[in-house]
């Protein structure tokens, strides 16, 4: 490969990479949440670093508020159990 090409296929790989990030959902279930999530119960603030305590949790992220119990979505949502 020359050159010329690798640096066209890093660029063709950047540019995708970008798009990919710019169009990404911010919502549902695929979404990706950026911002921190606070327990929507008692307003701790949840790690960024998550241990997944359930399957759910390790599909589709979320938190188990460790002070009182109470599960939440990747968004701060409270979740029935
Ligand atoms: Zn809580």
């Amino acid at each position: 490969m020359s050159m010329t090409a690798l640096f066209l296929a890093i660029v063709a790989s950047v540019v995708t990479l970008l798009l990919i990030a710019k169009f990404w959902p911010r919502s549902g279930k695929m979404g990706i949440n950026l911002k921190a999530v606070q327990c929507p119960s008692c307003g701790a603030p949840q790690p960024a670093v998550r241990v997944p305590r359930s399957l759910r949790e390790v599909l589709w992220g979320g938190w188990t508020c460790s002070k009182c119990r109470c599960q939440m979505d990747k968004y701060g949502a409270p979740i029935e159990p």
